[in-house]
């Protein structure tokens, strides 16, 4: 895939959705037992509509093409499900990549918390997005109205400056994630934002707070800690971004 930054994310998620969904199937490429969250079922999928200098999926989110192991809904969730009975977790996600890239995706993950609140009906899933699709696509979140389903937004910039540097998308899709957070408020669902704390210092983490106020989010920011693979640091050098916080 050829990519220039900054990119249009819009036209990047379409382009991406095509090669990483088949049929309702998703690619994905491992499910585990992850210690996050005190204990969570994962599946690490491919493909996303931002590229993150920091993404430790950096690679097979550059070029999904590469990959082509397709996963139905029902597939999904029956690996989630024998590693959560396995390891008596009650916590669900998706991760590496982004959950959201179009409606097909929508559909995907839509089948897949049918079926895990159906088996597991005490189970929370937590949408881990960059809440890009939310935001455009606010007209969908209804659809994503179940009652154990919480959502973190991760804002990969403190401002649309460094919105665009860290996450390589247009500066002027800031905005959307926010957006996205204050509907799933509205709409009475348990969401979150959570940002990169390394990336920062405490003066701009303190405008991101002031301007999560600002657009009426009540929600806490989540403080995220870096995780510097030698290939990130190697990234975030290429990419000009730097350590900055605590
Ligand atoms: S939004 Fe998440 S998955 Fe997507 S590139 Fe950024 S860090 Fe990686």
């Amino acid at each position: 895939m050829s990519l220039n930054f900054p990119f249009d994310p819009v036209e990047r998620a379409a382009e991406v959705e095509s090669l990483v969904m088949k049929d309702g199937k998703r690619l994905y490429y491992r499910f585990r037992a992850a210690p996050y969250y005190g204990g969570i079922a994962t599946a690490d999928a491919i493909g996303c509509s931002f590229l993150c200098a920091y993404c430790w999926n950096y690679f097979r989110n550059l070029n999904p093409a590469r990959f082509n192991k397709f996963y139905s809904a029902q597939e999904v969730a029956e690996n989630l499900l024998k590693i959560a009975r396995k390891r008596s977790f009650h916590l669900f996600r998706i991760t590496g990549s982004e959950p959201l890239l179009g409606e097909a995706s929508l559909e995907h993950l839509i089948g897949l918390l049918k079926i895990i609140f159906r088996e597991q009906p005490q189970s929370v899933f937590i949408l881990e997005t960059n809440g890009f699709f939310l935001g455009c696509r606010k007209d969908l979140i209804e659809k994503l109205i179940f009652k154990n389903l919480w959502v973190r937004i991760s804002l990969k910039g403190v401002d649309e400056e460094s919105f665009e540097l860290i996450s390589g998308v247009k500066r002027e899709f800031f905005q959307y994630p926010l957006a996205a957070l204050k509907e799933l408020e509205k709409e009475g669902m348990k969401a979150w934002p959570a940002v990169m704390r390394d990336l920062f210092t405490d003066e701009e983490i303190g405008r991101l707070e002031k301007t999560l106020q600002e657009h009426g989010i009540g929600a806490g920011l989540e403080e995220e800690g870096l995780e510097e693979y030698p290939f990130v640091s190697e990234n975030m050098k290429k990419r000009n971004v730097q350590r900055r916080g605590q």
